[in-house]
């Protein structure tokens, strides 16, 4: 009975094998998984520091194209601006490439902004991310790390982060896409259950212990990316959301004073608790087509840039910082962030016609002009 059970088990074990083509990952012991490579899927505070102790990061995103028309927000609301310790503030991109004004992207670029992928055509139905393998990965993304450092020329080693459109999971492909095309981190795996206290970023070297609310997720063991965990806001009915602009239950859109007390009673959850980094995941449109939501927006900035122990900073310096996790005060005497400046050779593009519609296009571009515009498959436009 025992060497049938057994037999069954090594039989379950080589199906699950076959299908996945790639090992499970294990249990994570934080004796054996160890910083600055490894890191279990915890909330405690890397370093075992005291949140006291802690920098409280803050991570501003913006997804989707960037253009002439979102880069009057960018200017007005968050260009020179300084965290307390005088520092220029980080902010990071995810950008996709239809509608992307490349010389905008250079602009951030050298802003000391950080520019990070969302994808080359971002599109829809959403299964198509849930069901996307390796190989549509690599199209995707890999492909467009060499495409957004050619267009906006910048450094492609500067390009690290990956967010998945529409925030969907596809399970290891994604990570093992990661892994290949040397990109850092991952921030589009929301979790509910571990809003309070926050999870901090992990590795995927073991099991995760996160919830998967949108599924695929993750089930084997890759080394090397890291997960950036999308702490989830509490609308004012304490449901959750990954995205300002998506919370059900919010203040009128009117109500500048209802926004700010929105936003600070999210932050205070990780601020007066663990100190795990506090995202304020946006798109420009909500600021901009609601005045009293970017007062609040600025007023809310104003008062974390007043913070002495609070810095708003690019997504890929926390993952820098989780690595080797300094106290606060020490964080606080390291010199800014230096970007060495990104030239723009800037030229206009068009018409360029597409091979996935019928449309032609015009690009806008710190590069030599493409033959066609530039696709899936084909991130050149050669
Ligand atoms: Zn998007």
């Amino acid at each position: 009975m025992k060497l049938i059970t057994l037999i069954l088990a090594i039989a379950v074990a080589f199906v699950v094998a076959d299908e996945e083509e790639l090992p499970l990952a294990e249990a994570c012991d934080p004796e054996v998984c160890k910083l600055p490579d490894c890191r279990c899927s915890l909330t405690g505070i890397p370093g075992d520091l005291l949140p006291r102790n802690t920098p409280q990061f803050v991570l501003l995103t913006f997804d989707d194209g960037v253009n002439i028309q979102n880069i009057e927000t960018y200017r007005a609301t968050i260009f020179h601006r300084k965290n307390k310790n005088e520092c220029p503030i980080g902010v990071t991109f995810f950008v996709s490439h239809e509608y992307t004004n490349y010389q905008i992207v250079n602009e951030l670029y050298n802003q000391g902004f950080e520019i990070a992928l969302h994808s080359i055509t971002h599109q829809i139905p959403q299964t198509y991310w849930a069901e996307a393998d390796y190989e549509v990965m690599m199209r995707e993304f890999g492909d467009q790390k060499t495409q957004m450092s050619h267009f906006a020329n910048i450094p492609s080693d500067a390009l690290k982060g990956v967010r998945m459109p529409f925030l969907q999971m596809s399970g290891n492909a994604s990570f093992q896409m990661m892994a290949s095309a040397d990109l850092t981190y991952d921030l589009t795996w929301p979790t509910t259950r571990y809003q309070d206290p926050g999870l901090w970023p992990y590795t995927l070297d073991y099991a995760s212990s996160q919830d998967c609310i949108t599924p695929p997720c993750p089930s084997a063991s890759i080394p090397g990316p890291w997960v950036l965990p999308i702490i989830t806001w509490s609308d004012l009915e304490g449901r959750a959301c990954s995205f300002v602009d998506a919370c059900f239950s919010r203040p009128d859109l009117n109500d500048e004073e209802g926004w700010f007390r929105f936003f600070v009673t999210n932050f205070e959850r990780h601020y007066f608790g663990n100190r795990s980094p506090f995202g304020f995941y946006v798109h420009e449109w909500f600021i901009s087509w609601n005045p009293a939501v970017r007062r609040a927006f600025v007023r809310f900035m104003d008062l974390l840039n007043n913070l002495h122990d609070v810095f708003m900073v690019n997504a890929n310096e926390v993952i820098d910082w989780v690595k080797d996790p300094i106290p606060l005060d020490e964080y606080k005497r390291k010199p800014c962030r230096q970007i060495p400046r990104a030239q723009c050779a800037a030229r206009s593009c068009g018409p360029l016609t597409s091979s996935h519609t019928e449309m032609s296009y015009w690009m806008q571009i710190c590069n030599v002009c493409p033959r066609v515009y530039p696709w899936l498959g084909n991130p050149l436009g050669q």
